[in-house]
């Protein structure tokens, strides 16, 4: 008789191409599928609406995919260092695999979930599945993880990358008998967002499920990708991959991603289209190098990287802040991105990283409180990509630059230069002449009239204020 394993999915929902799973199946054909809904993050304070839309939805093409090869993904919704033993010990598994995650909350979650297995007699066996290089299989010289990103992306491309795994084959199914078990240890129904008591009624910037991942690969690999390094900066226009929640929750393999770079590569007829591929690939080892960072320094979660920015004197005004979530701070671009944020759950990659200056050296909010509303409100959400950008932003974290700061008006010059991307987000400002619009000279007789707020600080001046802080900060150390 063939033995069962069960195995667990988390950030990987798929069956193609999944290092774990693959492996399991050489083991044994029978073989069951198993998400939990852990309530320790879906009522925790880091959650969004837009994501857990996203997740359900991957989920529900995850159970079609399992029923197509003859077997099923169970859902439990409960604590997993409980609930998947119990499920395994019901149905009798000889293992449980699953694939690592860097978070510091993943691996405790892991451990005592290994524990509660081996008290059962139950095997574990574990694989890294969701990045081309594992952490720690990348190091400096001096065997030390990296904490630039240059070296980093310079060694990272000269690695030798696994190829994607083929599609898996026919499952065995299990017995009725098996069923009726599962079903008594708290198996559930895929519940709806709203059995959740969230609500998200917007459309996401890409469907969820495998399927829409990979179709959005070919044609981003198709066309795209040869103008990306031309292109990526400017939020108006669609000139990057929209792949970062697929990413996140693994609905597509990082093997498949970056065979569909090569294979991009192979079609580069000249040095602009080369680097568009190779720029978008440089994108890929961010996300990699921010999450070997996480894995290796996981009190980037909780605080600064540079110790010069623990005990930085944040002002922190509620009402600042407020303006800033809603969109409402009287710089056009700011606004412009928050709503983008608010009413779609994404924002462009630049204007991530405009709001979060202004958040940070505009504002002086401690760039914590924007890391959370982030996930609060992103469907690609993730612990490691969010806190990178926030901590590159607010210049605590690995960024060799000591200090950034970004001036919105120059940005909005540069990176939207006709307005349209403010236009397209802050309806009240459509009437508004091009130039006005991109060199913050809006007259306030004019903003008064459609309806737009002043400018709640002044730029200048809160750069020249920041600064003064940060040298004060530096001295004390
Ligand atoms: P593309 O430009 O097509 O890039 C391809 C993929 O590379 C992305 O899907 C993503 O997986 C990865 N990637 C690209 N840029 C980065 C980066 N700087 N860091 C890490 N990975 C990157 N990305 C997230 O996936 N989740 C987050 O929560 C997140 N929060 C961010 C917060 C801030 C303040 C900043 C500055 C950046 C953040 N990013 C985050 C990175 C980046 O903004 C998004 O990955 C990107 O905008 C997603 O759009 P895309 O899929 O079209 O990206």
């Amino acid at each position: 008789m063939s033995e069962l394993i069960l195995f667990w999915h988390r950030r990987d929902l798929r069956i193609t191409d999944n290092i774990g799973l693959a492996a399991a199946f050489e083991k044994s054909r029978k073989i069951v599928g198993v998400f939990c809904l852990d309530p320790n993050i879906l009522n925790g304070a880091d959650i969004a609406p837009a994501r857990v839309k996203y997740l359900l939805g991957c989920l529900a093409e995850l159970q079609e995919n399992y029923a197509k090869i003859g077997s099923q993904l169970f859902i439990l919704f409960d604590e997993p260092r409980q609930a998947i033993a119990r499920l395994a010990t019901a149905l009798s598994a000889q293992f449980v695999y699953w694939n690592l995650d860097v978070e510091p909350y993943s691996q405790d979650r892991d451990k005592a979930v290994r524990e509660a297995l081996k008290e059962q007699g139950i095997s574990v066996e574990t694989f890294w599945d969701q990045l081309l290089h594992f952490p720690g299989e990348i190091c400096s010289n001096t065997g030390n993880p990296y904490t630039v990103y240059t070296p980093f992306w310079k060694n990272w491309i000269r690695q030798t990358k696994a190829e994607p795994l083929p599609s898996l084959e026919k499952a065995i199914s299990l017995t009725q008998e098996e069923q009726e078990q599962a079903k008594n240890v708290g198996v559930v129904a895929l519940p709806t967002l709203k059995d959740l008591g969230l609500v998200w009624d917007n459309p996401l910037m890409l469907e969820p499920g495998e399927t829409a991942a990979r179709s959005q690969l070919a044609e981003f690999c198709d066309r795209t990708i040869y103008d990306y390094d031309e292109q990526r900066n400017f939020p108006a226009n669609p000139g990057t991959s929209l792949l970062s929640a697929a990413l996140k929750f693994g609905v597509i393999g990082i093997r498949t991603v970056w065979n569909a770079t090569l294979r991009a590569s192979e079609q580069c007829r000249s040095d602009e289209t080369r680097k568009g591929v190779q720029t978008w690939q440089q994108e890929l080892a961010w996300r990699e190098f921010y999450q070997q960072a996480l894995y290796h320094f996981p009190a980037l979660a909780t605080g600064p990287y540079r110790d010069n920015w623990r005990d930085f004197p944040w002002e922190n005004n509620e009402q600042l802040f407020q303006a800033w979530c809603e969109g409402k701070t009287g710089y056009p671009i700011v606004d412009a991105a928050m709503r983008q944020l608010n009413e779609t759950g994404w924002m462009h990659n630049r204007c991530r990283m405009i709001v979060a200056s202004f958040l940070t050296k505009d504002l002086i909010i401690n760039w914590q409180w924007g890391e959370q509303y982030f996930m609060q409100k992103l469907y690609d959400g993730d612990l490691a990509a969010n806190n990178g950008g926030w901590q590159w932003s607010a210049s605590s974290g690995m960024d060799p630059k000591p200090l950034r700061i970004f001036n919105p008006t120059t940005q909005t010059q540069k990176f939207d230069p006709e307005g349209d991307y403010i236009r397209e987000w802050v309806s009240e400002l459509r009437s508004i002449e091009t130039e006005a619009l991109i060199s913050g000279k809006i007259l306030p007789l004019e903003r008064k009239s459609c309806g737009y707020p002043a400018p709640i600080v002044n730029h200048n001046e809160q750069q020249r204020r920041f600064k003064a802080l940060y040298q004060q900060q530096k001295a004390l150390m």
